[in-house]
């Protein structure tokens, strides 16, 4: 029999993820380490049960209701307050990323980022047929500008991801860099016919909740700039990576040039109606979300008093090393119960934070590895 067509450029490849692991200390994915409430679970199903009732149908196709509230919860969070039409909701921010690409990136179409930064862009880029082009971060995860704007007038990107706080770093961008990058940015997208465009620029706040005070959303510049994207997700901050929620804010037309290419139906009446409940109970989360910060400044404080370095981590897990080998401080690590994540530049380890004990278990596994 002959063989399957499958693509040529993916022969060889494996499916992305990290090691799912049962073991008693899970510091690996950066989720919130607190299950959900008992009052949350019960109006999940009551809510559930609700939409239940209706599943013959297709589910509202345009998530009004949801981004209603998805409109709700930003503007408490960061104090920019928008129309539902400025928000488009999806299955985890990997399919907003995916929906980006699809509608603004595709064949013949550059998509760039800055590394070190998460491991997916590349993937979503792949998937898409675009190309790929990766600019260099400094040395100390900050974002360079001439390196920026080397890559707008090397490669005429039509999207660029920027992650910030960045997986695996920790690292923020300010908000003067960020508008220096957007303003570098204007008519550096790729020509359509004879006419400029300016790239889409993503701004990735996956952790956006955890910034340090001081630190600005990217929201607050979407009003003066029509190509910034500012994706979320509550997989993270919001304890609900089981849900498969992400969402992105941006202009109308940005979003109605989305809508364009996501799939019919694509986000299922059980995931509104979760979503819905979670988002009801969101007053709960700010008080996990501050315990949590102030675990991460405690956890990068104890490292570093077994002289390790750390990046100045604005999202929920620190990366610390250097080690000349670092998957033996991972394995002894897990040996002792503690799974954690073997990822970033040669030499760091990424740790999630996780409750008070887990990071607890965290720091006695890892002197015990290190002899310190
Ligand atoms: C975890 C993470 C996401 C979240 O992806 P979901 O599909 O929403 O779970 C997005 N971006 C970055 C940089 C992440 O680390």
């Amino acid at each position: 029999m002959a063989r399957l067509p499958f693509r040529e450029d993916l022969a060889g490849l494996k499916p992305y993820g990290a090691p799912q692991l049962d073991v008693p200390v899970l510091l690996n994915v950066n989720e919130n380490p607190f299950a959900p409430s008992a009052e949350l679970v019960a109006d999940i199903a009551r809510r559930v049960s609700e939409a239940a009732k209706g599943l013959n149908r297709y589910p509202e196709r345009d998530a009004v209701e949801l981004r209603g509230a998805l409109s709700e919860y930003l503007a408490e969070e960061s104090g920019v307050r928008l129309p539902w039409e400025q928000i488009w909701a999806a299955n985890g921010s990997n399919e907003i990323m995916l929906h980006i690409l699809q509608a603004f990136a595709g064949p013949g179409r550059v998509v760039a980022s800055f590394l070190p930064s998460y491991s997916m862009y590349p993937e979503y880029a792949r998937d898409t047929f675009s190309s790929w082009v990766a600019g260099k971060r400094n040395p100390d995860f900050s974002i360079n500008l001439d390196e920026v704007n080397r890559v707008f007038n090397d490669y005429r990107p039509a999207v660029v991801l920027l992650a910030s706080p960045n997986n695996p770093t920790g690292t923020a961008l300010d908000s003067d860099e960020l508008i220096a990058i957007l303003d570098a940015s204007q008519g550096m997208g790729p020509r359509i016919g004879s006419e400029a465009t300016s790239p889409i620029i993503v701004v990735d706040e996956a952790y956006g909740e955890f910034r340090r005070e001081g630190v600005a959303s990217a929201l607050e510049l979407l009003d003066r700039y029509p190509n910034l994207i500012v994706s979320r997700t509550m997989s993270k901050a919001f304890g609900a990576a089981g849900l498969r929620l992400g969402y992105m804010a941006a202009s109308r037309e940005i979003i109605d040039q989305i809508m364009v290419v996501r799939l019919p139906y694509h986000l299922s009446a059980v995931t509104q109606a979760t979503a819905l409940a979670a988002l009801d109970h969101r007053s709960a989360l700010k008080q996990q979300v501050q315990l949590l910060r102030e675990e991460r400044d405690q956890l990068a404080t104890d490292l570093a008093s077994l002289g390790l370095d750390t990046a100045p981590s604005d999202a929920n897990f620190v990366m610390f090393g250097t080690f000349d080998n670092r998957s033996a401080v991972w394995q002894g690590l897990l040996d002792r119960g503690v799974l954690i994540r073997e990822v970033g530049p040669a030499g760091w380890l990424r740790v999630s934070v996780g409750t008070p004990e887990e990071n607890q278990r965290f720091m006695t596994a890892l002197k015990e590895v290190l002899g310190r």
